[in-house]
């Protein structure tokens, strides 16, 4: 008899999958959606260019229309090449399958995002976690002094950081990148719409970087759909483990249309980067509570308790991620979405609940 214990890896049987909450009837304020919809007439007109997809056909494996679009609207340098990937969940999977050496390893700030080490162990490369400082700043002589140890195949730089919302200081970055003589630095941008910092101009100026974004941040996280700059000698290689037809048609379609009409977009993260301010305000003046900068669609914030926060928002209706267990440097932190003024008010009338400490 076959069994999946017999089969499965021991480290997946070990394992749980990803969680995501069922999010039923509440204000989800846990996943740095954008918390807005489309204009009624723009959803329509949407609407009447998807019907006229072929639904039959396999997508173009290179859209080589849509790659120019994005290569136009996001800045990208000339002499690069742009890869697909579904999300850039998806471009992680692929840079750790194709530098997966015996013995290859990645290193990244930690606490970050928690996809560089899920990857990592899914391809058999040894992730190095180096822990930032305490004001979730980076310690970038610890990571250079980790990039020497472990001459990993790939350096991750969430700029700015997730779950801290951190910024990382270019000149750091510039030191990591010189640093990193035989590893290929990632610069993920995924925040860059609430950061209005970006490496992008600067990803052909280097031989071993990347830059990474993705549209989920800007408001299409269910389209699935991220890119990665760089140099032909990197894209070419991690195009060769993509998923053939990786990108459907209605994602394709959809981002070709709504690139063209990117001002609807910028207008909801201005909104979304002034909502974050007052949110920021408003969270800092109440009791016990720390908030920590943040160049992203969120906030880190250092709560009395983080299990109990989470239990009295979600008693009022509102889900937020607790991240106290996820590092020991995040102890009792919440990570809070900006999401809109109404929502927010919400959000802060349920904080205004919490238990004070006295
Ligand atoms: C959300 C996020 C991503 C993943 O984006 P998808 O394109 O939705 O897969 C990548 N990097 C960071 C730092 C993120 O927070």
């Amino acid at each position: 008899m076959t069994t999946s214990q017999d089969i499965i890896r021991p480290d997946i049987l070990a394992m749980t999958s990803y969680p995501v909450p069922d999010s039923t009837g509440l204000i989800k304020l846990d996943a740095m959606e954008n918390p807005y919809s489309l204009p009624a007439d723009l959803a329509k007109a949407l609407g009447e260019h998807l019907a006229g997809v072929a639904l039959n056909r396999y997508p173009a494996p290179r859209p080589a229309a849509l790659i120019a679009k994005i290569k136009r609207t996001m800045n990208v340098p000339d002499t690069c090449d742009v890869l697909l990937g579904n999300g850039s969940d998806e471009l992680i999977s692929m840079m750790s399958v194709a530098c997966a050496k015996p013995g290859a390893k990645v290193v990244a700030p930690v606490p970050g995002f928690v996809m560089y080490e899920m990857s990592a162990r899914f391809a058999h490369l040894e992730f190095v976690g180096v822990p930032l400082k305490p004001d979730f700043t980076l310690d970038a002589d610890a990571l250079i002094a980790a990039i020497g140890e472990h001459a990993p195949a790939l350096v991750y730089l969430a700029y700015p950081n997730n779950p801290t919302g951190t910024l990382y200081d270019d000149a750091d970055i510039e030191r990591v990148i010189a640093a990193s003589k035989k590893s290929l630095v990632v610069i993920d941008e995924a925040y860059q719409p609430f950061a209005e910092k970006t490496w992008m101009p600067r990803a052909a100026e280097f031989d071993n970087v990347v830059v990474m974004r993705t549209v989920s941040k800007l408001g299409l996280a269910g389209i699935r759909l991220g890119y990665m700059a760089g140099r032909p000698a990197w894209i070419t290689q991690f195009d060769k483990v993509r998923p053939p037809y990786n990108i459907n048609v209605l994602t394709q379609a959809t981002a070709e249309f709504l690139l063209d009409h990117l001002d609807v977009l910028d207008a909801q993260a201005a909104e979304l980067r002034a909502q974050r301010t007052k949110l920021a305000r408003e969270v800092a003046a109440l009791p016990g509570m720390t908030v920590f900068p943040s160049a992203g669609n969120f906030l880190l914030v250092r709560v009395p308790d983080a299990a109990v926060a989470f239990e009295t928002l979600l008693t009022s209706r509102v889900l937020i991620k607790n991240v106290g267990k996820m590092h020991p440097l995040l102890a009792n932190c919440v990570r809070l979405t900006v999401g809109s003024a109404e929502e927010n008010a919400h959000m802060i009338a349920a904080l205004k609940k919490l238990p004070t400490l006295d």
